[in-house]
């Protein structure tokens, strides 16, 4: 048995959907299980149409569900052949945007949008989508059902990004899918979307789809997972940066986890927790080149010889610097200003501090900056009126650059390596940051200097 998700743009016009219908008909052996996102665009869509009910925006929300409904109907239009099938999924496409529109109509009336009802409002992305999908793949004669993941997947009330209940989700699966999968019947499976114990509908955040993939994957006790993208694997860089950059056949999941952290976009770092606990591997394949192997994300690392698996890179990014004599020996500091920052929700995305303790800087998403730079302002505002503190500066346009790879752990000298290469492509270390897990040597560079820098590090470590 074989857990399939396929991502937005899979899934995204009519010629995916066509390519994902026969890749899923020729794995019909293979027990395949199917997971589906929404189209591409249509969850960023939803959302944003409901900033606009809020405003009372009446002709753009009229215009995004008429954009809405032209692009399913044109999918049900276009592909579905059977016409008592056709004109069941116009039906059912039809009343799922009528109850849409109302629900804006109640964001309007009410003035009020809350994450709760940006989740309800979210949930009707991946609805539509699969509906359309069990559709087509009917048309294929693969034994589908559709199946809705908010009768398997419980979480708690933490609307946006919800947590998940193991011991519920597992049991659900268990009882409710795995029969059908046993009696032969292709479950397509909503992704990204669940409830809570009350019956309130949450999702598991952004780009979740994979997570629920494994999510029932584990469940099911699956021999592989597969998340269907459109690039072969998981490559040593992003080949937009890097000449010769290459797929990388096997890594292992902390391998995977590391670097979907640091801006590899190949998969949602939770997707790895339910397969690795069940010791289940994950594959990344391309829906342009079915036959491939993709990549192979197990508890191995696998032997493709380089201790660096990858370099990735993240932009747009600020570096926040703290300075002050007054810091040093002072315990608290590093809470207080962590502690703002929770406060306004930003996120924190690499830390670093000279043992000297005179200066702590960390790195946030530039979009975030400012408001991280008013909390901290406030926060130490006597210690910055008593001189305690000298400055808060801010470097904007800086990138984060991480090389991962678990064989790093132990090996003398890959430090060494990288600086020298960055160094030798006159390229300038604003930080340096390496975990204690030895996984990963993350540092920060101008951004307009990132691509030498990455490519400078791919070199010397021979990844091409
Ligand atoms: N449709 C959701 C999103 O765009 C989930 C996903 O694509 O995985 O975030
Ligand atoms: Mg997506």
């Amino acid at each position: 048995m074989i857990t399939m998700k396929f991502g937005g743009t899979s899934v995204g016009d009519l010629q995916r959907l066509q390519d994902v219908a026969s890749i899923v008909q020729s794995y019909v052996p293979e027990r395949p299980v199917v997971v589906a996102s929404a189209m591409s665009g249509v969850t960023n869509l939803l959302l944003e149409t409901a900033t606009h009910a809020l405003h009372r925006d009446a002709e753009a929300v009229k215009k995004n569900i008429e954009s809405l409904k032209e692009k399913h109907l044109n999918v049900a239009n276009t592909l579905l052949k059977d016409a008592a099938r056709h004109r069941e999924l116009i039906n059912n496409q039809t009343t799922l945007i009528e109850e849409l529109a109302n629900l804006y109509r109640g964001v309007s009336l009410l003035k009020e949008l809350s994450s709760r009802s940006l989740d309800a409002i979210a949930s009707y992305g991946e609805i539509l989508s699969c509906l359309q999908l069990a559709a087509l793949l009917k048309d294929y004669n693969v034994p589908v059902e559709f199946v809705d993941a908010r009768t398997l997947i419980r979480t708690d009330h933490h609307f946006g990004e919800a947590s998940v209940d193991f011991d519920v989700t597992n049991r659900n699966i268990q009882t409710l899918l795995l029969p059908k999968v046993e009696q032969g019947i292709v479950p397509v499976i909503t992704g990204f979307i669940a409830t809570t114990d009350d019956c309130i509908t949450t999702t598991l955040g952004r780009s979740g789809s994979d997570y629920t993939g494994s999510i029932v994957g584990a469940a099911l006790d699956a021999d592989e997972i597969w998340i269907w993208t459109d690039v072969d694997g998981v490559m040593t860089a992003d080949p937009r940066y890097v000449n010769g950059a290459k797929v990388l056949p096997e890594i292992s999941y902390r391998e995977a986890a590391e670097m979907s952290y640091f801006g590899a976009k190949v998969i949602h770092p939770k997707t790895m927790m339910p397969a690795i606990e069940k010791n289940i591997p994950i594959r990344i394949k391309n829906t342009f080149n079915p036959s491939y192997a993709g990549t192979l994300i197990s508890k191995k690392s696998g032997s493709s010889g380089s201790v660096v698996k990858n370099i990735t890179s993240i932009d747009h990014l600020s570096i926040v610097s703290i300075e002050g004599n007054g810091m040093m020996g002072v315990p608290g500091v590093s809470a207080r200003i962590f502690s703002s920052l929770a406060r306004v929700g930003v996120n924190v995305m690499m830390i670093s501090q000279a043992s000297s303790e005179h200066n702590v800087c960390f790195v946030v998403p530039q979009k975030d900056c400012e408001r991280a730079l008013a909390e901290l302002r406030k926060e130490f505002d006597i210690d910055l009126a008593r001189k305690m503190i000298d400055d808060i500066t801010v470097e904007d346009q800086v990138s984060i650059v991480a090389i991962v790879g678990e064989g790093m752990k132990g090996t003398r000298g890959i430090a060494g390596k990288t600086f020298t290469a960055v160094a030798n492509a006159d390229v300038n270390l604003v930080a340096i940051a390496q975990g204690s897990s030895e996984l990963n040597i993350s540092f920060v560079v101008k951004q307009a200097e990132v691509r030498k820098a990455v490519q400078a590090i791919h070199d010397v470590f021979h990844l091409n």
